[in-house]
């Protein structure tokens, strides 16, 4: 961690930079700042300007651009914050920001608000406040930790955080969100392992870009956790030209799942203060949902998701696999593009009303 590169005078002489990546460093100001482990600089091929985990972690001059629809807190999640770092969005699971602290600053994170400027910090007022609102609350009965990424505490606090949510009865299941096993592996230590699973039952929200990050110290780290009986989700950001490529996804899918990682969510890129050159239609997230499905394992196969802008949750979108309906048979087409007929009668109140075959756009 005291190790990371944090300007472009430390970063130049190891990754020679652009003149737009310059240029977006010295005008950075008060945005996001830079913040690259010795570890993710080895993933990065220092002749490629546009290596996808370079893209992700050093900022562009187009990052320096706000398009009409973006925001500093895309998701209205402040609306949804009775205190400061806790998000109360849905009726029975809370989001505790833990921490303003990471170990890398992705270019397209959702708190670039919050991260890496110390507003959020890791401090027991703040916590106790938190956990009040949650001991006061029977129907949270989950309790997602996130940032900052969780897993920068220090082995001590992180157990008396995860202690003091335990003791809390109707806390039933915990999460961490975090990208540490891919930007940080070397945290992961047996000692680690232990802390965490004395907080059983503790699942993981492992957020994953591109299948070069799977290299054999993240499979190390992955594989630790996995048996310290942790189970690990997969998230991911659809970023154009970094992994909205159908066989970009599915390798990083099966790398996942290879490493005991189910993938969970792929999320469309919030509507972020300078993010439009990370966001991709929506039907590219269709599309690649398409090429997985039926195609491969269907465990690789996650959810693709919007995060409504303004606080109005998250929502699934799935290609259409239902084509129309002819009479008493629904047109389904399979993964090979085949129609084909599946008898779904109507109910009988139905029977006998005009029924035509419905047209869809496909
Ligand atoms: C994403 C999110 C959660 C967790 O949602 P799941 O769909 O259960 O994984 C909880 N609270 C907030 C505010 C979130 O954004």
């Amino acid at each position: 961690m005291r190790h990371r590169f944090r300007s472009a005078s430390a970063l130049g002489p190891f990754l020679p930079l652009t003149a737009d990546e310059r240029e977006a460093l010295d005008r950075a100001g008060d945005r996001l700042s830079l913040g690259i482990t010795p570890h993710v600089l080895s993933l990065i091929d220092p002749d490629d300007p546009a290596d996808p985990i370079r893209r992700t972690m050093v900022p562009q001059t187009a990052e320096l651009a706000t398009a009409p629809w973006e925001r500093d807190d895309p998701l209205g999640e402040e609306g949804h914050s009775p205190l400061p770092g806790l998000v109360h969005t849905y009726p029975d699971k809370a989001l505790f920001l833990v921490t303003d602290f990471c170990a890398v600053y992705c270019r397209y994170c959702t708190r670039a608000r919050l991260v890496g400027d110390g507003g959020m910090g890791a401090d027991r007022r703040r916590w106790e406040a938190c956990l009040d609102y949650i001991r006061a609350r029977p129907a949270i009965r989950d309790v997602l930790l996130s940032g900052g990424d969780p897993l920068t505490l220090s082995d001590e606090r992180l157990d008396w955080l995860l202690k003091a949510l335990r003791a809390i009865p109707h806390v039933d299941l915990i999460r961490i969100g975090t990208k540490i096993p891919l930007v940080l592996p070397q945290r992961i230590t047996p000692a680690l392992v232990r802390v965490l699973r004395r907080a059983h039952p503790l699942w993981f929200s492992v957020h994953a870009t591109h299948p070069r990050e799977l290299v054999p110290e993240a499979a190390r780290a992955l594989a630790r956790l996995a048996d310290g009986g942790i189970p690990m989700c997969g998230q991911t950001v659809l970023l154009q030209g970094v992994n909205d490529d159908p066989e970009v996804m599915k390798a990083l899918m099966l790398g996942l799942i290879r490493n005991r990682v189910k993938p969970y969510y792929l999320h469309q890129c919030d509507l972020i203060t300078g993010s439009a050159h990370f966001k991709t239609p929506v039907e590219a997230g269709l599309r690649i949902l398409e090429a997985l499905h039926g195609h491969t394992t269907g465990y690789a196969v996650p959810h693709f998701m919007i995060d409504a802008p303004g606080g109005g949750g998250k929502i699934p979108l799935s290609p259409e696999y239902v084509v129309g309906r002819d009479r008493d048979d629904l047109l389904l087409r399979n993964y090979r593009g085949e129609t084909t007929r599946y008898p779904d009668p109507l109910p009988v109140a139905e029977r006998g009303r005009a029924r035509p075959a419905i047209e869809t756009s496909r």
